[in-house]
């Protein structure tokens, strides 16, 4: 959590949401600041994009050894300025980047090796090749939230530099201690040459447009969708294109086969983790009717056994939220809920006894789509459970969102739990899990509808941070003086294209058209 100081404008006071003790200050950079790391970032990247795949990846590995030589110093800032219990940080924060560095260190000279197109029609085969081969972009911007400061950049600033680009890259303001340590491991740890990579800390509204615009080649944002459309709207002036990892209402289904005990696990953790700050929280869940009352029971009762707290001894489930600003929003979206009928069955309130931006975890029930908790992001942690008697019912109220990051379906029958999970409008969706993929790097990670445009992790998340360069060769050796297509038009080249729009129809006309153009001398001499 951070605040500005009101004596100095351009200093941010980092604090632990869990005390409101001061962590720390940091300098906010202007607007000029911003310009000058993106054209040093854009004079590095011919150097950082010329030492191939293999050169970068060394410097990426040495950054993540030393993330495993400072992990406990790692997990404990997490913790103490984003609030998670150390172990979430370690699991959901840690373990994803070290993982994400080794795996793709060996496997992306396969994603980003040069690789041949296959040309269909011989007429073209003949004289003609095609490939692919993968070309860094230039400068890439990487915006992230607060929610997970660790990870979720970490994964975009990595893909960036091992495909070649050079990057500029902007924590949330809340967790900006997290950002500079990000900087630690990548320019100490990894060594990382000079320019390279940047980290400003500032303020979203203050640091101007320069990590939108040319020459920075692609902006990879992940925050809410209001911002994000913002962000979206100043890249699109100038066509650079975007990966947009944006807000969520994830859905979870439990059938009527679903197996109660471990489903009420997975709701209690897939609502509550991160004291609910998750784009793919379970935001909802549905329930059929003929279980919903004993899954609400079990909600409530292994909600109540969650422990809350600061995480000093390694005995906290739930922290604090992360600041002020959403647990506001939560309690606004509860206050909502309640006026519109709805009922708490736990939690609700901010725990008597502690200081700092804490809530207990929430199950509401008697909910429906009029309430702002059922439709808009609260990201926090609220549990609201609603029944459906028919799975047509429980397909209609998941996909009645703007939203569409993950969902879950939950039972015993995996046929029905993929049947489900292809009906329901989602970038990911899990069967009798919830949220975890973000942990498996090898999988991508992308929202439908207002959730976002692009993905990360995975080959395809890679793929986002190079241009797919087409190359045609010619191999006809000076052999042919002319094309079929150029100069000079003539009604015999008409009727040899017109046999050859036949052969490209069906091989069995080939052999019309070679005789075609061998029969027409004149068109002949004119292509040899
Ligand atoms: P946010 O949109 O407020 O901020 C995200 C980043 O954008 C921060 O670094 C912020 O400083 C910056 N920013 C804010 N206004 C800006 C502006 N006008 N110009 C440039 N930058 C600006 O989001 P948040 O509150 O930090 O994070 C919570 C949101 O992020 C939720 O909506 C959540 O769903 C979403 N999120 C999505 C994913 C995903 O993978 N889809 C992952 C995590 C979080």
């Amino acid at each position: 959590m951070a605040r500005k100081t009101n004596s100095h404008p351009d200093v941010l006071v980092s604090i632990n949401p869990a005390t409101l003790e001061r962590l720390g200050e940091v300098r906010l950079a202007s607007a000029e600041d911003v310009r000058r790391a993106v054209a040093e970032a854009d004079a590095a990247f011919p150097a950082w994009a010329a030492l191939g795949v293999e050169g970068r990846a060394k410097y990426l590995l040495r950054a993540r050894d030393y993330i495993l030589e400072h992990v406990d110093d790692i997990c404990d800032l997490i913790s103490k300025e984003n609030g998670k219990p150390r172990l979430e940080a370690l699991s959901a924060e840690v373990f994803l980047i070290t993982d994400l560095i080794t795996y793709y260190c060996k496997r992306a000279k396969e994603v980003l090796a040069e690789r041949t197109i296959p040309l269909h029609n011989p007429l073209i085969r003949s004289i003609k090749s095609s490939k692919i081969v993968y070309e860094p972009l230039g400068v890439v911007s990487v915006v992230s939230p607060w929610n997970y400061p660790f990870s979720i950049p970490m994964s975009g600033i990595v893909f960036a530099l091992l495909a070649g680009n050079t990057v500029v890259f902007k924590p949330a303001s809340d967790t900006a201690l997290i950002g500079l340590k990000i900087d630690e491991v990548l320019r100490k740890g990894g060594g990382l040459p000079e320019g390279v990579f940047h980290t400003l800390i500032a303020s979203g509204r203050a640091m101007g447009t320069a990590l939108f615009e040319p020459p920075v080649r692609k902006v990879v944002f992940t925050g809410s969708t209001e911002v994000g459309k913002k962000i979206q709207e100043v890249a699109a002036r100038h066509l650079v294109p975007t990966v947009m990892e944006l807000g969520g209402k994830d859905p979870m289904i439990v059938c009527e086969d679903a197996d109660l005990d471990l489903a009420t696990s997975g709701a209690v953790w897939g609502a509550f983790m991160n004291c609910g700050q998750v784009c793919a929280s379970v935001e909802r869940a549905y329930v059929h009717r003929s279980l919903f009352d004993r899954f609400v029971s079990l909600c409530v009762e292994k909600t109540q056994r969650l422990r809350i707290g600061q995480d000093v001894n390694h005995d906290v489930d739930i922290g604090p939220m992360a600041n002020e600003e959403q647990l506001a929003t939560v309690e606004a979206h509860v206050q909502d809920a309640l006026a519109k009928g709805a009922r708490v069955l736990c939690g609700g309130r901010r725990p008597p006894g502690l200081r700092g931006y804490f809530y207990e975890p929430t199950v509401l029930v008697d909910v429906n789509h009029s309430m702002r908790v059922m439709t808009e992001e609260t990201f926090g942690p609220v549990l609201p459970i609603m029944p459906f008697d028919t799975e047509e019912e429980a397909v209609r109220l998941a996909n009645d969102s703007i939203f569409g990051l993950t969902a879950s379906v939950w039972t015993r029958d995996r046929e029905r739990g993929e049947a489900l999970a292809r009906r329901i409008q989602a970038g990911t969706v899990t069967v009798n899990d919830h949220a975890y993929t973000y942990g498996i790097c090898e999988t991508p990670w992308q929202g439908m509808k207002e959730s976002g445009i692009g993905r990360s992790h995975s080959d395809e998340g890679l793929l986002e941070m190079v241009f797919p360069k087409h190359i045609n060769l010619d191999h006809s050796f000076g052999f042919m003086k002319r094309r079929m297509w150029w100069f000079p038009y003539s009604r015999e080249a008409y009727e040899v294209q017109k046999m050859a729009v036949r052969a490209f129809v069906s091989l069995r006309n080939v052999p019309r058209f070679l005789a075609s153009v061998a029969t027409r001398g004149d068109y002949r001499r004119t292509l040899y």
